[in-house]
């Protein structure tokens, strides 16, 4: 049985204030969830020890949204893998496309980056996806297949998650059809050698398409941005009807 993750991505939203008035909306709706799922929040790091502190003992996973490759050093404005581990973090995003698009992230950072994650112990999100573009001229498995290759080489298959995150569907209100997502998921793990990597849909997930989309057999949880920012339409999807 592969274990299904619902991620909240709120990217650089929420001051601390705003984050702790969020948990209080979230937490009641959380009697409801499921015990086959796991909920995971990506704040900023900024948001991560107070959130620690308010999350423990509960069932939400903290994360964060990038990591640096070494273990300390002289890399003004990062943030080390065992930093995070210190205050309780458990997850940590990797190769999001924003970070690709606008700070430079290239599959070997990528590499570097989860090889450090599951040093200390975390459990990378690996983020693949296409541009609208590549797959418009049909270059979409050949771009998805190349990011996990160089991304994954030397990468330990048992502690892991992986996104599939259209970068056309991302912030866009324009979910890929989840039966196509579902095709490109199963792809994705066959290009695997641990069959049982949860595999993610990431990319205008909403409360009124989660279900569609969870019920498909390939698609082991979401990566929610927009949505995850409110604590009624996260609920909403973290108790998805599968
Ligand atoms: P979105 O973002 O849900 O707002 O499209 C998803 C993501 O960037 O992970």
């Amino acid at each position: 049985m592969r274990k299904i993750v619902i991620a909240g991505n709120w990217k650089m939203y929420k001051t601390q204030a705003e984050a702790m008035e969020f948990l209080q909306g979230f937490m009641p709706h959380l009697n409801d969830v499921a015990d086959d799922r796991e909920v995971v929040l990506c704040v900023p790091f900024t948001a991560l020890v107070s959130l620690s502190q308010s999350l423990h003992g509960s069932l939400i996973r903290l994360g964060a949204q990038n990591v640096h490759w070494e273990t300390s050093g002289a890399y003004t404005g990062e943030v080390a893998a065992p930093m995070l581990t210190e205050i309780g973090v458990r997850y940590v995003i990797v190769g999001h496309s924003e970070r690709r698009q606008y700070f430079g992230e290239t599959d070997e950072t990528v590499n570097l980056r989860l090889k450090a994650a599951q040093a200390a112990g975390l459990t990378p999100i690996l983020c693949v996806g296409e541009t609208k573009q590549q797959r418009d001229i049909g270059e979409t498995e050949s771009v998805i297949f190349s990011q996990l290759e160089n991304g994954l080489t030397g990468i330990d298959q048992t502690n892991l998650v992986v996104a599939y995150e259209p970068i056309w569907a991302i912030g866009t209100g324009d979910t890929c059809e989840s039966s196509e997502a579902n095709r490109v998921i199963g792809l994705i793990r066959a290009q695997l050698t641990n069959p049982d990597v949860p595999i993610q849909y990431g990319g205008s997930v909403k409360p009124d398409n989660v279900d569609e989309i969870l019920q498909q057999p390939e698609i082991d949880g979401a990566l929610v941005g927009g949505a995850s920012l409110q604590p009624d339409s996260f609920a909403r999807i973290v108790n998805f009807s599968g």
